[in-house]
């Protein structure tokens, strides 16, 4: 058996103690100190969620070419320069930007993200493609290869994916997002989209689709994040990706209605998709939050809205951590690496 010591981070905050372990499996949760040495120590962490990435995009990455700052030019559908980019792009290479930015979360602790898909069905095999062979968790959201409903279409992104995955209202006809929204929920899977990032949008027409989470909220009054609270819906934030585009979320008025909050590394064109690296971005930007509640934006939080159940619960239970130095917040020890 083998150790680690430190503040177990649980679902009420941290416990001191240590976690024993064998093969990747939890023998031992317990206070007070270890029969042997620990291998390390530390805050110790479940390991993470990213709760938005598109991956899609990661091949651009690669070209090191200077990307409009601003989110319209660059990924607004379906003029953006990177839609247009992926229009050119060969699935191969797709496929290979993905994989890197998989193996990159797999090796820094994530054990699942949720990827917004582009690019209709395809993407979804695409994704699916460079995900063989590898072991992490994807909550793959999917949308229609046009910017409109048709009835098979959904059927076939329902079937092939955990739900759908949308821009904003404002890149839509209502109508069509709203047929989609009611396809996606009468097939019981989940519905979400990126909201208020760079104008304030209608938050009663959001909340009619009845989404299970949304993406950014930047521009969201007090009023419009309370309604979500009430709701009971998470909001992703993305801070690297919200500072590349030079938007200002307000992170005060977040933590005043309480809403649930997640953490994403949004296009993997912009940021390398290391979730523990946003929350030290967040973290380094603002005092709004305490350290644990910026480590149950990437641990505990999302699993509840994503029903994900992989948690160091106790002894038996399977889940993976990571544990961190308690002041840099660096992985010092990943168990499922
Ligand atoms: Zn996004």
């Amino acid at each position: 058996m083998q150790y680690v010591k430190g503040d177990i981070l649980t679902h009420d905050g941290f416990k001191k103690g240590y976690l024993g372990f064998e093969k990747n499996r939890l023998i031992d949760l317990r206070s007070g100190s270890p029969p042997e040495k620990p291998l390390a120590k530390g805050l110790i962490v479940p390991t993470f969620v990213n709760s938005h990435t598109h991956v899609g995009d990661s091949f651009i990455k690669k070209k090191k070419i200077k990307l409009p700052r601003n989110v319209e030019d660059l990924v607004a559908p379906p003029n953006g320069l990177k839609h247009r980019l992926l229009e050119k792009a060969s699935e191969e290479e797709i496929i290979d930007g993905m994989k890197t930015s998989i193996d990159e979360m797999m090796g820094t602790g994530t054990s699942y993200f949720c990827d917004f898909r582009e690019d209709g069905i395809n993407g979804v095999y695409l994704l699916s493609n460079a995900l063989k062979n590898r072991k992490i968790g994807s909550i793959i959201l999917s949308r229609p290869q046009q910017m409109s409903y048709d009835k098979n279409e959904v059927e076939l992104l329902l079937k092939n994916s955990f739900g759908i995955g949308l821009s904003s209202i404002s890149d839509w006809e209502y109508s069509e997002i709203e047929k989609i929204a009611r396809h996606a929920k009468q097939g019981k899977k989940i519905f979400a989209l990126h909201a208020s990032e760079v104008v304030r949008e209608d938050i009663d027409l959001i909340l009619d689709l009845k989404p299970d989470f949304l993406v950014h909220m930047v521009l969201a009054t007090e009023s419009d994040l309370t309604r979500v609270k009430d709701e009971n819906i998470s909001v992703v934030i993305c801070p690297r990706s919200n500072a590349f585009f030079n938007l200002k979320m307000n992170l005060k008025l977040m933590k005043k209605t309480k809403v649930d909050l997640m953490l994403g590394t949004d296009n993997a064109m912009l940021n390398i998709p290391n979730v523990l690296k946003e929350l030290r971005y967040l973290r380094n930007s603002t005092t709004v939050f305490s350290t644990q509640e910026l480590l149950n934006m990437i641990t505990y939080t999302p699993r509840k809205a994503l029903n994900l159940d992989d948690c160091i619960h106790g002894p038996n239970s399977s889940g993976n951590f990571v544990v961190l130095d308690r002041k840099s917040l660096k992985s010092v020890y990943i168990s499922n690496k």
